[in-house]
C-alpha cells in the first residue's frame, strides 16, 4: 500500500495515522521532537528541523504524498516537498490560513462575513484601527496563535499600549468584537476529485481560549445549518482543496460571521470518531489518499470533552463510564492547557 507522509507529530497527526493504518496504508511522521504523539503509533519517523533541506528531501523520497497536521509550515520546506510529491491540501489553502489578514481578505472576498478588521503593522497603526473598529476588540498576531495565545483583549482605548506590548512587536490585526450567541464549526471535506461532503455541524464552547467540548447536533435552525455547511464548501471549492477543514462560526442574530479556518482536520471534529461510520481522521486520509469520500452521516449524538492538563488525571474513571469512549494521546506530562486527551459520550440515534 501507499505511504503517507505527515508533517507534525502530535495528537492530530497521531490519530491520522490510526486512521491511515485501519485503511491499510502506512505513515511516516516528520517533527522536529522525538517521541510526540503520532510517532508512537506511525510506520516510520523523521525528526529533523524544517529547515532541514537534506532530511526533507530523504522524507519526500520515502512516501507518495504528503500532509500535516499544523499550518504553520515554513515556505521553504514547502518548497522543497511540493517539488517532489503531492502536498495536500496545497498551497493555496496554507497560504491563505496561515495569515489571519490574508485569511479574512480571502474569506470577504468570497462574500463571506468576519469580524472588522485592521491591519496593525505597529503603534500609529493601533490608534487608527481602534477608531475604525471600535472598543472592544482583539488584537491578535497574524501568524503562530492557537488556544487563544497570542491574543490581548482591548475593552477601552486605554488598554491599547498593554495589549501590543504583550505581542512583543509581532505583525497583528485588530479585529472587531462579534456579539455572538454560540460558536459552531463545520467539519468540511473535499476530494481528489471535488466532490465535498461535510459532518453535521457541532457547538463550541470555549474556556480560556481553549476549546472545551464540542455538542453535536448543535443548536441551529435548519436554514441556518444549511447556510453553515454551504459556505464550508464554497471555501472549500474556492481552495481547489483536497482533506479535511475546520471552519469556525459565530452565530448571530445577523447571520452566521466567519472566525477562522484551519485547513487540516480539528479538534472540534473529534466527536466523529464514535458518532459517524467514517471520521474525520478517514476522512482526510481517504481525501489526500485518492479515495472516494466516506459516509459521514452521523448515528448518534455526542459530546465531546477535551481533556486538559490534570483532567487526564480521570481517566480510569472515565473509562468506566457507560457511552463514553476515552482517547489519550500518550503525552508523557500533563502541563497546564495541554491537550492530553478527549472524551466522547454518545447518544444512539433511535
Ligand atoms: P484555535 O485554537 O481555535 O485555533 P485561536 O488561538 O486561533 O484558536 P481564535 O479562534 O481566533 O483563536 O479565538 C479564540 C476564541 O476567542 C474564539 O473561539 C472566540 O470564543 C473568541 N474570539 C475570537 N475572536 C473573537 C471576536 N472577534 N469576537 C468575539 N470573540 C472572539
Ligand atoms: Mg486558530
Ligand atoms: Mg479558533
Amino acid at each position: 500500500g501507499a505511504t503517507i507522509g505527515i508533517l507534525g507529530g502530535g495528537q492530530l497527526g497521531r490519530m491520522l495515522a490510526l486512521a491511515a493504518a485501519r485503511l491499510g496504508l502506512r505513515t511516516h511522521v516528520f517533527d522536529p521532537v522525538a517521541d510526540g504523539p503520532a510517532q508512537q503509533v506511525c510506520d516510520a519517523a523523521t525528526i529533523a528541523a524544517y529547515d532541514d533541506a537534506e532530511a526533507l528531501a530523504a522524507f519526500g523520497a520515502a512516501v507518495d504524498v504528503i500532509t500535516y497536521e499544523f499550518e504553520n509550515i515554513p515556505t521553504a520546506a514547502l518548497d522543497i516537498l511540493e517539488g517532489l510529491r503531492p502536498v495536500h491540501p496545497g498551497r493555496k489553502a496554507l497560504a491563505v490560513s496561515q495569515d489571519r489578514l490574508t485569511e479574512k481578505q480571502f474569506l470577504n472576498q468570497l462574500g463571506l462575513v468576519t469580524a472588522p478588521f485592521h491591519d496593525v503593522a505597529g503603534p500609529d497603526d493601533l490608534t487608527a484601527a481602534l477608531a475604525a473598529v471600535g472598543a472592544p476588540a482583539i488584537l491578535k498576531t497574524r501568524r503562530f496563535g492557537y488556544d487563544g495565545k497570542g491574543q490581548a483583549r482591548i475593552m477601552a482605548d486605554g488598554d491599547a499600549q498593554a495589549a501590543l506590548d504583550s505581542l512583543k512587536g509581532a505583525p497583528a490585526i485588530l479585529e472587531g468584537f462579534v456579539d455572538f450567541s454560540h460558536e459552531v464549526s463545520v467539519i468540511g471535506a473535499r476530494g481528489l476529485d471535488g466532490s465535498v461532503a461535510c459532518f453535521d455541524p457541532g457547538e463550541n464552547l470555549h474556556e480560556d481560549g481553549i476549546l472545551r467540548t464540542t455538542t453535536v447536533p448543535a443548536r441551529l435552525t435548519p436554514s441556518q445549518r444549511t447556510d453553515a455547511v454551504l459556505l464550508a464548501a464554497r471555501i472549500l471549492n474556492a481552495l481547489d482543496y483536497v482533506g479535511v477543514m475546520g471552519v469556525e462560526l459565530f452565530v448571530t442574530k445577523a447571520g452566521l460571521v466567519v472566525n477562522e479556518i484551519a485547513p487540516r482536520v480539528h479538534n472540534s471534529g473529534h466527536w466523529t470518531q464514535n458518532a459517524c461510520t467514517v471520521d474525520q481522521f478517514e476522512q482526510h486520509i481517504r481525501a489526500v489518499a485518492g479515495w472516494p469520500l466516506g459516509d459521514g452521516a452521523r448515528h448518534a449524538d455526542a459530546v465531546m470533552e477535551n481533556l486538559i492538563g490534570d483532567d487526564a488525571d480521570r481517566w480510569l474513571a472515565l473509562a468506566g463510564e457507560t457511552g463514553t469512549a476515552v482517547h489519550l494521546y500518550g503525552k508523557a506530562e500533563a502541563r497546564t492547557g495541554r491537550k492530553m486527551g478527549h472524551v466522547n459520550r454518545v447518544t444512539p440515534l433511535r
